[in-house]
């Protein structure tokens, strides 16, 4: 069978520990033997990016600006023991806060849904989107420890020297500050890119904040989505018979509970960071969660949601087997080409993509699946297999 031929190069951003093991058994069982593969390739594995004073994050990510389309593995964000077991020359920030804050993106995650794997909560029958605003706040937060009695002021100065003063809080003893900033730019990127990608999808949008407290920072959210809606997108909405709604984070997530599935769930950078995590877990697996961050110039990178797996990893490393689920990394390189073939118009290899994803979901409901899976499936055949007999299983399929 000749293999599928491809014109631009993905962009290729390895990473490390159990992921990084995935990554290669995925090329070599089920890209290789299909696809001439062209990638340009950046190693963003720790030992690299440290090597490089971690400009190989930086230049991974300006080659996504270039190209278009990225693929991403799960990568280290180092903390005091990571610093200590690699010896690093800096605690290097997470690239993919790095990342996302060059492509000022926003990052959708959906769960992947397979028979057997039924969600925690009895009524999401379909998947809930979450659209993760990618720049700010907390991520970009300033901090400081107060360590005694004083004032503590938000100082604005203008270009023209006109100074804003706002009190925080007059402390009497000890305490923590932190100040944090977004941009309305910013805003208005994440909002644009919400509203596109649930017409795309075809799908409801909703959003919330909280702006009953927050009555400039949330508020602004609020406005800034409410006006972009009403001038660019109402008119689109309404032709498709999708909603945009709007309500108060807590209000939201009483109701997403209460929900079928099947719309878009817009957040701000942290509860995004939060409830992602929270309806991957509800909607069965981490490990069963695909991420891409949208770029409002309409550039993709696709990844996992899941870390790099540490703890099977070091398991790896005794000789011990593992039984690590590719099943996200695996859809993170199916969406980049099919996102690389419907740009290029290669129908051939976006058609691969969907056969990827079919024979991987096709595995796992004839019975074949990794640990984690197997642990929580009710499938009445079922059998658990180790991290690369899982892929070889999907390479049958796609024969
Ligand atoms: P993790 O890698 O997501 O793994 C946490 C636990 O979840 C694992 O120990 C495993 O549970 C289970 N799990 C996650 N993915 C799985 C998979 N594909 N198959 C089977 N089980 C899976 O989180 P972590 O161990 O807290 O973090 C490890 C490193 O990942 C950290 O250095 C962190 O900085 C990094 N991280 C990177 C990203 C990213 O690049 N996108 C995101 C998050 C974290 P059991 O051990 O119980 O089997
Ligand atoms: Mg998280």
């Amino acid at each position: 069978m000749a293999k599928i031929q491809m014109t631009t190069p993905l962009v290729e951003m390895d990473g490390d520990e159990m992921t990084r093991i995935i990554w290669q058994y995925i090329k070599d069982e089920l890209l290789f033997p299909f696809i001439d593969l062209k990638t340009e390739y950046y190693d963003l594995g720790l030992k690299y990016r440290d090597e490089t004073n971690d400009q190989v994050t930086f230049d991974s990510a300006y080659a996504t600006k270039k190209y278009g389309v990225a693929v991403k593995c799960a990568t280290i964000t180092p903390n005091a023991a990571r610093v200590k077991e690699y010896d690093l020359k800096e605690m290097w920030k997470s690239p993919n806060g790095t990342i996302r804050a060059i492509l000022d993106g926003t990052v959708f995650r959906a769960p992947i849904l397979v028979k057997g794997v039924e969600p925690y909560v009895k009524n999401w029958t379909q998947p809930i989107t979450i659209a993760r605003h990618a720049y700010g706040d907390v991520y970009k937060a300033s901090e400081m420890i107060v360590s005694g009695a004083g004032k503590a002021e938000l100082v604005f100065t203008a270009e023209d020297g006109t100074v804003t003063k706002e009190l925080i809080h007059d402390f009497k003893g000890p305490g923590i500050l932190q100040g944090m900033h977004n941009l309305n730019d910013s805003i208005e990127n994440f909002a644009r890119c919400c509203f596109t990608y649930a017409i795309d999808t075809r799908q409801p949008l909703w959003f919330a904040t909280k702006d009953t407290i927050s009555k400039k920072y949330d508020h602004s959210f609020k406005d800034i989505f409410q006006e972009i809606y009403d001038n660019e997108y109402k008119s689109k909405f309404e032709e498709l018979g999708i909603e945009y709604f709007y309500t108060l984070i807590d209000d939201a997530v009483a109701r997403v509970i209460r929900s079928e599935g099947g719309y878009i769930w817009a957040c701000k950078n942290y509860d995004g960071d939060v409830m992602s995590d929270m309806l991957a877990t509800a909607y069965g697996s981490l490990s069963m969660m695909t991420s891409v961050l949208v770029s409002p110039d309409g550039c993709f990178e696709y990844e996992a949601a899941h870390g790099t797996v540490q703890r099977h990893y070091y398991r790896h490393l005794e000789g011990k087997a593992t039984s690590t689920n590719a099943v996200a990394t695996i859809f993170a390189w199916s969406g980049a080409l099919r996102k690389r073939g419907e740009l290029d118009g290669n129908k051939e290899l976006s058609e691969f993509a969907d056969k990827l994803e079919a024979a991987t979901i096709r595995t796992i409901e004839e019975g074949t699946m990794t640990g984690d899976l197997y642990m929580i499936s009710s499938l009445e055949y079922k059998e658990s297999v180790n991290t690369l007999e899982f892929i070889q299983a999907i390479r049958t399929r796609l024969m």
